[in-house]
């Protein structure tokens, strides 16, 4: 019988320095050590894409597509060549591979890309070799094999996807947290960590701006029911497993979106706006048709490019960040009820919103983004810390 086949993701801190890559390959013996065949997906060392990124705009402010791909993938290059090279001075052997030699098939979406399959036959070779596998995240190739990227944070994706080529048994991400939180806990430090979530929830939750998993591989997960684990590269808890699809009433998590920008335009334009996000396949974060005030929001990171397209038609354009509410209500006046209060609330705290929305699942609100972080903390212990616990534990920090 084959020994059970292990996919683990460690992302840029945990692979941050030789230090840490050191303790990464100790780990990943282990996992081999108590008799499991492991791939694992390194992400580039913290700071690595950025700086990469940063260079690129030295170029140009919007770089040629499949260049920047090129560039980007460098730095996942660098880290899983590094963690092999150690496995192997451990005395495990070990190979690295880029996302093209790991069978990593995507469309052709540079900077965007998804991935359309895997030919594991390579990865699987290897492994019967009794090899440890070590395959670059976040990077595969077209069909014309040119480089590409998954979008920021796609190495969870690159593992998820790859544990279900590889029908493994689990796929466990190591990152610099120990779990998933209620919230960001570097944004809200009452955030609680979660033993468990189902996929409908996790998926909200990362598609409305928690960084903790890239939505692609929670839809992916999902999907193909992926046994799927978060928990910390540093420390030995149990993280949080992400499963199933059934779920209690109530707020579970809020998640914050940074970066997103409003972009303003006459009210006659809205609609050619919407088209201009979808012929450039930018999603759209909202869309805005208030008295005096239409236009979309979308990610600050898309906006030079409908900028450059849609340039003369834009009236305005204003940071603005998201809050939003995730959770199961009983009814939609529930709902409504939510976004209400958190208003009321806001506005107490001197807090303008700029938008509300009411989704199935969710509430969103927009505000000024020097303001969200406070908001997120308002927000979040109203609705999911109860104040008899807040209570507590501001008295335990007092004694
Ligand atoms: N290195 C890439 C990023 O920073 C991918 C990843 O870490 O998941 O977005
Ligand atoms: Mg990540």
């Amino acid at each position: 019988m084959k020994e059970p086949l292990l996919v683990l993701k460690f992302g840029g801190t945990s692979v941050g320095s030789i230090e840490r890559i050191t303790e990464v390959a100790k780990r990943v013996a282990l996992f081999k050590d108590s008799g499991h065949r492991v791939v694992v997906v390194v992400s580039a060392m913290s700071g690595e894409t950025n700086r990469l990124m940063t260079l690129a705009n030295q170029v140009d402010t919007v770089p040629n597509e499949r260049e920047l791909d090129v560039l980007l993938s460098a730095g996942e290059q660098v880290s899983m060549a590094l963690l092999a090279m150690m496995l192997n001075k451990m005395g495990y052997p070990a190979v690295s591979l880029t996302g093209g030699q790991a069978g990593v098939i995507t469309d052709n979406l540079h900077n965007d890309a998804t991935i359309r399959h895997i030919n594991t036959g390579y990865i699987e070779a290897l492994l019967q070799q009794n090899q440890i596998v070590v395959v670059a995240g976040f990077q595969g190739v077209n069909e014309n094999g040119d480089i590409t990227t998954l979008g920021r944070g796609g190495s969870d994706t690159s593992a998820v996807v790859l544990a279900g080529a590889l029908n493994a048994d689990e796929c466990q991400i190591f990152t610099d947290v120990d779990g998933i939180y209620s919230c960001d806990p570097r944004i809200v430090p009452t955030a609680r960590k979660l033993d468990t979530i189902d996929f409908p929830h996790m998926e909200i939750m990362a598609s409305k701006g928690a960084k903790v998993l890239h939505l692609p591989c929670v839809c992916y997960a999902w999907q193909n029911q992926v046994p799927l684990r978060v928990r910390s590269s540093f420390s030995s808890g149990e993280g949080t497993l992400v499963k199933g699809s059934d779920a209690e009433f109530g707020v579970y998590g809020i998640a914050v979106q940074k970066d997103l920008i409003f972009v303003e335009v006459d009210a006659r334009e809205v609609d050619a706006l919407i088209s201009q996000c979808q012929l450039l396949s930018i999603p759209v974060w909202s869309v805005i048709e208030q008295t005096e005030r239409y236009g979309v929001v979308v990610k600050e990171s898309a906006y030079g490019r409908l900028a450059l397209v849609f340039a003369e038609k834009i009236r305005n354009s204003d940071r603005v960040s998201s809050l939003s509410a995730i959770g199961t209500p009983k009814s939609s006046s529930e709902v409504q009820g939510i976004v209400e209060r958190s208003c009321e609330l806001l506005a107490g705290a001197g807090i303008d919103v700029f938008a509300s929305f009411a989704g199935n699942n969710y509430t969103m609100l927009l505000l000024k983004p020097d303001v969200v972080e406070k908001a997120a903390n308002i927000i979040h212990n109203k609705f999911i810390v109860s104040e008899e616990v807040l209570e507590q534990q501001q008295k335990l920090a007092v004694s």
